[in-house]
């Protein structure tokens, strides 16, 4: 309960960005606080270890996934996989495109980065519509990786990306 206060104490409101009427969560101050974020840190690897002891690999979403994966993933001691914005990685890569509210975009792994029946947890700093993550587990499905779950920093209810990421679950520190 008080590594949750810090922690929800260092999430930043930003009114009308990066668009008017989008609310911005900002997660910097959190990573501005050692505290702060040694307890979302303490949160998350409580969360797994007692729910997903038997996880093999993390594997973060592009940008802010990789803030707080790796981090979890030394805890862990396990390793760490980067999924990226089209365009990023070299060698083999595979990729999966998904829509967004104005247009397309899409993700790719690199092909070795997990291996057929790792099972994996899924991290990034917030879910919103769940497009992102959604594309993700894609991306997993297509390795033939086993998808634990997926865990967040913040969770934005309204957006229905609970909905979206059925049957997968996702656990989250926030929810606004
Ligand atoms: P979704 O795909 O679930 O709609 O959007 C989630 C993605 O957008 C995440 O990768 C997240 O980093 C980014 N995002 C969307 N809104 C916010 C926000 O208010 N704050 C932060 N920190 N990230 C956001």
């Amino acid at each position: 309960k008080e590594k949750l206060e810090l922690v929800t104490q260092k999430i930043r409101p930003f009114p009308d960005f990066p668009s008017k009427g989008i609310l911005f969560r900002d997660i910097c101050p959190l990573l501005k606080d050692p505290e702060a974020l040694t307890a979302a840190i303490d949160l998350f690897e409580e969360h797994v270890r007692e729910a997903y002891p038997q996880v093999q690999q993390i594997v973060g979403l592009d940008a802010r996934g990789f803030l707080f994966g790796p981090l979890l993933a030394q805890r862990l001691g396990v390793g760490f996989a980067l999924v990226r914005k089209k365009g990023k990685l070299p060698g083999p890569t595979v990729s999966v495109a998904y829509t967004l509210e104005y247009g397309k975009a899409e993700v790719e792994i690199q092909a070795d980065a997990v291996d057929p029946g790792q099972k994996v947890l899924l991290v990034d700093d917030l879910l919103a519509t769940g497009g992102t993550l959604f594309a993700a587990c894609e991306l997993m499905k297509k390795q033939k990786a086993e998808v634990l779950g997926c865990l967040v920093v913040i969770e934005l209810r309204d957006l229905n990306g609970l909905e979206r990421l059925k049957p997968n679950s996702v656990f989250s520190l926030v929810q606004y």
